[in-house]
């Protein structure tokens, strides 16, 4: 589905992704996993079109999307929940609901939508006319994902769905992240929680320094000695 080959990507001097080279096949959950500023979140926003490579392809189901603009890229099937969220504060839950199915015009299917979504997210309906910015982290986290989802992803990017929430939190997200694939939404998960997102995902990669170090099947990389040192604290 996704192919990323040779992606160099700079802020101005600085050589932020080196050569990444990495494979998504449709209906997975892959994981990006390495320490703070190994270029995770660079690699994220260079596939939703934020960031625009110097070198390297970025391949989407056969489409070069790197000539593509970001808000054309949405509508091609990919839906990019960001660091730190980044809800409409001073809008309502449903109406950054609304802001999610913007560059959609098929009403009826708009409106099944919320339904699903409210089945999947049974407190953004109790709270639906609630200001997002009212909203506690883990709420705002699911709010952040529901949006996503109304622009009906084929891809979903999550960048750290589980920073800065409780661990009964950040397990419940983790287990809507699996539901929401095995319904058939294809993800691509970037997190610290190294352990967390190597038990969800297939297969993972380790970013280190703006390069793949390590990649492979998730239960592998969960064993792997070296990874459990650097990354999972064991
Ligand atoms: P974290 O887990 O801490 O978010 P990350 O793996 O997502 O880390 P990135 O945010 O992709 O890392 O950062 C990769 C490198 O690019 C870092 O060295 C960072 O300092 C640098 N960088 C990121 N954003 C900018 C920016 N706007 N301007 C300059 N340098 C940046």
């Amino acid at each position: 589905m996704l192919e990323l080959v040779d992606l160099n990507v700079y802020y101005g001097a600085i050589h932020a992704l080196k050569g990444i080279n990495i494979k998504v096949n449709q209906g997975e959950i892959v994981t990006l996993i390495g320490a703070n500023g190994a270029g995770k979140t660079t690699t994220l926003k260079t596939i939703s079109g934020a960031l625009k490579p110097k070198k390297g392809k970025v391949l989407f189901q056969g489409g070069e999307l790197e000539k593509v603009k970001a808000h054309d890229i949405v509508g091609l099937g990919i839906a990019h929940v960001p660091e730190g969220r980044k809800v409409f504060m001073n809008m309502s839950v449903m109406e950054n609901l609304e802001m999610g199915a913007y560059s959609r015009k098929d009403k009826g299917e708009i409106k099944k939508d919320y339904e699903k979504i409210f089945e999947t997210f049974p407190r953004l309906l109790e709270r639906k006319n609630q200001m997002a910015g009212t909203l506690s982290g883990g709420e705002q986290q699911m709010l952040a994902i529901g949006r996503a989802l109304m622009a009906r992803p084929k891809l979903l990017l999550l960048d750290e769905p589980s920073m800065g929430l409780a661990p009964l939190i950040v397990k419940q997200i983790f287990s809507i992240i699996e539901d929401i694939n095995e319904k058939g939404t294809t993800v691509l998960l970037v997190e610290q929680n190294a352990s967390m997102a190597l038990k969800i995902a297939h297969r993972a990669y380790v970013i280190q320094n703006g390069v793949v170090e390590l990649e492979g099947n998730a239960e592998v990389l969960l064993n792997d000695e070296n990874v459990r040192y650097a990354y999972l604290g064991a």
